[in-house]
């Protein structure tokens, strides 16, 4: 699968007015020169994480090769040594969004860990009942779970500042619900879902004048633009390695000295302790006080070399290539008929997040056909449902740009989103179904006496297909086939959860049988439709106790669909299974009836 095939043939050489020279830098990433389904890779998930340059490469193996050792703990020159780099890249750290102290740099395994200490070490100690956190409606999970976490355990509320329909925050409700009792404002710097790049000293120093602190999710805007801590006032502000071309496992807090010293750890073990006895343990000094255990070491080390390379690039000729792909993507999507912008706020980083509306094609969709092209984008709610919600949408496709993403990819984007648009319009529309007409009378001679034997076909035709590539269209087509369900049907009751796109179902218990149970659903996405074409054939139409009977893990095996379904997909699909067996337990209890 994996090859290799230089780009520079298709990416011409583009320098910009102040030397930026964008194919001198895709040459120092590796695996921007391998291909995708025998097609160059166009790398555009790098709000997801970015790709990571050779000297990053280099500084990890450079680690294990000769430096490997546990740190703080030894006499011994490996020790030691590994102690000095580790540290080091905290200073480097340190410098890069200018702390005023390395003390103030705690190592994380990233964002997510970095928000959960806040609230979990800091929350614990400083939050009451009646206290308030204040977060935006467009924050990442990761920024709105633990504080709903530490707000059940500490009786304090939630209060959430409302975006406009740029996907801006609405500064006047952030005044409004900024108080007295605001005792945390928890905000996201560059929106991962949206682009959209918060006034962060604005709010910081609001929210400094009620006397409230602030959390800064720097996630996305760390590799984008300078980061200056001391300039921005932020108590706190946490980020990921591996979206600044770092390693994986490695993240930063950064907190203000002052309120590392007055928090509790956040876990305990070895590292973090100034001494232990059975009666009484004190701890160590910040940040050692919240690192507990054998540290990430090479994920240290190698975040620290991502920061040398960011530096050597220079994050003000990252931020001007930045601003340029954005107007550039921005102009070139647009021209794409149909196509819909989600987050155009006045100020945006480089995220180009959208749908397909006319004709409407699934995110899901656009993603698979979009990587057959090579091109890999997100496609999602990106961990922000929230904003899936306020914009009335379930995901979107997310095209997001690093410093080696050229014009030409993006054109190569914009063109592949023509053709998919075209060839969609040119489909002819799905069959409307007759009034009643049921999963059977979908798929005629299939119907089988068991779900085990329904299986049994199906593994017969899947065979004959032989590879997954086969097997993948023919669900494509067995989904074109699938009956659309009624618009009445599509009710939030009717929604499985667990889809990662949208899907309804329908079930009754069949009009004049005793216990046969019978649904019907539909997705957005074709690929879900075919899988929804194999549930019914198994499941619709079978005695509600041969439904509850059946296991379904085999024949998911047999059809490959374990191995080759992405993990959403897999989990989508475990999700309507539980939802067909619910309906055939309300069967036997006897609370679904024939409709
Ligand atoms: N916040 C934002 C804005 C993000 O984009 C992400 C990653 N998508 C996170 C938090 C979580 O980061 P991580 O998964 O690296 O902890």
């Amino acid at each position: 699968m994996h090859e290799t095939r230089s780009h520079s043939a298709k990416i011409s050489a583009q320098t910009g007015p102040d030397g930026f020279d964008v194919e001198s830098i895709r040459e120092q990433f590796p695996i921007l020169h391998r291909t995708v389904h025998g097609k160059p890779l166009v790398y555009m998930d790098n709000a997801a994480t970015t790709q990571k340059p050779q000297v990053v490469i280099d500084a990890i193996r450079r680690y294990y090769e000769h430096e490997n050792a546990n740190i703080h703990r030894g006499v011994h020159a490996l020790s030691q040594h590994a102690t000095e780099e580790y540290e080091k890249a905290r200073k480097k750290i340190a410098h890069f969004i200018n702390a005023a102290d390395t003390r103030e740099i705690i190592f994380t395994r990233g964002t997510t860990e970095s928000i959960n200490l806040v609230a979990a070490c800091w929350g614990r100690k400083f939050l009451k009942p009646g206290d308030e956190i204040l977060l935006s409606a467009m924050e990442h999970h990761s920024n709105i779970v633990p504080w709903q976490m530490i707000a059940e355990q500490t009786g304090a509320q939630i209060r959430v500042i409302p975006i406009n329909d740029r996907g801006e925050l609405r500064m006047d409700e952030f005044h409004r619900l900024l108080t007295e009792k605001t005792k945390m404002v928890a905000v996201v710097h560059l929106s991962n879902s949206l682009g959209t790049v918060n006034p962060v000293v604005e709010i910081i120093n609001r929210a400094h004048e009620k006397g409230a602190v602030v959390l800064i999710d720097g996630a996305q805007w760390v590799a984008h633009a300078t980061t200056d801590v001391q300039a921005l006032g932020a108590d706190f502000y946490a980020f990921s390695g591996h979206k600044l071309y770092g390693p994986t496992g490695i993240g930063v807090l950064y907190a203000k000295a002052k309120l590392l010293e007055a928090m509790p750890p956040y876990q305990g073990g070895g590292d973090m302790i100034a001494s232990v006895t059975f009666e009484r343990t004190t701890y160590a000094m910040p940040p050692h006080k919240f690192e507990a255990g054998t540290p990430h070491i090479e994920g240290g080390i190698g975040l620290g070399a991502a920061i040398d390379f960011v530096n050597s690039v220079g994050l003000e000729r990252i931020a001007e290539h930045a601003r340029e792909l954005l107007k550039y993507g921005t102009e070139k999507l647009l021209e794409v008929p149909g196509l819909r912008l989600i987050g155009t706020a006045r100020n945006r980083g480089s995220v180009l997040s959208f749908v397909l509306e006319d004709p409407p094609i699934s995110s899901l969709d656009i993603g698979t056909m979009l990587d057959g092209r090579g091109i890999a984008v997100r496609t999602g709610h990106h961990c922000c449902q929230p904003v899936m919600d306020r914009f009335s949408i379930s995901s979107t496709a997310r095209a997001s740009l690093a410093m080696y993403n050229t014009k030409e990819e993006i054109d190569f984007l914009a063109a592949s989103l023509m053709e998919i648009v075209k060839s969609e319009s040119t489909k002819a529309p799905r069959a409307i179904p007759a009034a009643g007409s049921s999963a059977e009378e979908q798929w005629p001679g299939t119907w089988a006496a068991t779900p085990k034997a329904a299986a049994e076909k199906l593994a017969e035709e899947f065979d004959l297909l032989g590879d997954w590539e086969s097997r993948h269209d023919y669900l494509v087509e067995l989904g074109e086939k699938l009956l659309p369900l009624p618009t009445s049907a599509r009710t939030e009751a009717n929604r499985v959860r667990g889809c990662m796109s949208l899907v309804h179902l329908i079930a009754r218990k069949r009009p004049g049988s005793e216990d046969v149970l019978e649904f019907l659903a539909d997705s957005d996405a074709q690929i879900v439709r075919g899988l929804i074409a194999l549930l019914q054939r198994v499941y619709s139409g079978q005695p509600a106790r041969a439904v509850l009977d059946f296991d379904p893990q085999a024949m998911l095996k047999r059809l490959g669909l374990d191995e080759h379904l992405s993990m959403g997909r897999r989990n989508g699909l475990a999700g309507m299974i539980q939802r067909i067996r619910h309906e055939a337990s309300k069967i036997l209890a006897g609370d679904l009836h024939g409709k």
